[in-house]
Order: C-alpha cells, then structure tokens, then sequence
C-alpha cells in the first residue's frame, strides 16, 4: 500500500534544458528490465513504460533518470545508491511543492 498521495498525477516532460543542452525524454516500451535508462552522450532519457507499474514509479524512475543527467552534465560519478538518493530528494520536493501566488 502506498503512501503517495497525488494532489497532480507526475507528468514526464518532453524535454528539458540542462546547462546549455537539451535533453529529449522518450516513453518506451521494451521488453528489457530497466525502468529508466539516461544516455549522456545522447542527452536522451527513456522511460519504459512496460516495466514501470504506476505513476509513483514513473515520478521516481524520472527523477533517478534526471539525477543521471545532473551527473553527467557536472562530470560527477557518483554511486547508484546516492544517485537514488538524490533521485528521492528532487521527487520529494516535486511532489510536496506548493507555491506562492
Ligand atoms: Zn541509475
């Protein structure tokens, strides 16, 4: 049972800017086991939708995808585990976010 309350269900951009480049987000539906895969050199981040079950899971893989690209862009190499971890904060502030006005 999840606890993911959802005020607006996540929708993956189309595209995004990261420093001076633009990456592509694609919905893909492969018979592989990733969930997400983040492609540096490409800018691309594919989302697999035949793997990843609901909406929580497709804010997640996204975000985990996006810390990829933030890692690529600064010339980190981090863990999977911190990249996950910082995949988790940016959904958090996301997903919990209200704004003034
Ligand atoms: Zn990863």
């Amino acid at each position: 049972m999840s606890e993911y309350s959802n005020p607006h269900p996540f929708v993956p951009p189309t595209n995004f800017k990261l420093g001076s480049r633009t990456w592509r987000v694609k919905l893909v539906n492969s018979r592989r086991k990733w969930l997400g895969i983040a492609d540096g050199h490409r800018c691309k981040i594919k989302l697999n939708t035949r793997r990843i079950r609901n909406n929580e899971e497709l804010h997640h893989t996204f975000m985990h995808e996006m810390a990829h690209a933030i890692e690529f862009t600064l010339g980190w190499k981090l863990s999977e585990k911190k990249i996950d971890a910082l995949g988790n904060m940016l959904a958090q502030i996301e997903q919990t976010a209200r704004y003034h006005g």
